[in-house]
């Protein structure tokens, strides 16, 4: 079993309920043990005239590899309506990243973990920091990114923490 660490957005159609038909998705594979709140954040890199992301970090038990978690989420991304071949950074009704799988390390041309870019995002970091409080390990990055990004608490999160 792995501790994952996987992080959602959605900026496009019903931005909250897709976040939460992700969640429903992702509990047919892996269990949630934990759920930040919900943020909202400015598009980053994206086309002009996004609209502005929900994103939220869970953690989750893992049985499978992995490979096989990349191939899971990829299909509840297409299930959620993204489709396969899609341009970068284009607007997204639910994009998953993992972020973190148990003390893995993988740098191929299709999966990077831990992924290269979390400590770039306060998209990402704002929430895992919800999460992992004592152990979140990039305070100085984070510290220098609060004026670069715009991000705000949107709602609380929807998934309590299991017992
Ligand atoms: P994006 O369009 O930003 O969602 O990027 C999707 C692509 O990133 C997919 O082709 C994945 O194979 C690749 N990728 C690489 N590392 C990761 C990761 N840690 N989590 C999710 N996707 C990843």
């Amino acid at each position: 079993m792995s501790l994952t660490y996987l992080s959602l957005g959605s900026n496009l159609g019903d931005r909250l309920g897709n976040l939460k038909s992700a969640v429903a998705k992702l509990r047919e594979k892996v269990s949630i043990v934990s759920m930040s709140s919900v943020w909202e954040t400015a598009p980053i890199g994206c086309p002009e005239g996004s609209a502005p992301f929900l994103n939220a970090v869970v953690s989750c038990e893992c049985s499978s590899s992995v490979r096989e978690l990349l191939a899971f989420t990829q299909s509840v991304e297409a299930e959620l309506g993204r489709p396969n071949e899609h341009e970068k950074n284009s607007p997204r009704t639910c994009d998953i990243d993992i972020l973190t799988f148990g003390d893995e390390a993988v740098n191929e041309p299709d999966l990077a973990v831990p992924h290269p870019r979390m400590k770039e995002r306060l998209f990402v970091l704002a929430p895992l920091r919800e999460l992992q409080k004592d152990a979140f390990p990039f305070g100085k990055e984070y510290a220098s990114l609060i004026d670069t990004q715009e991000v705000r608490l949107f709602a609380p999160p929807f998934v309590l923490q299991q017992a």
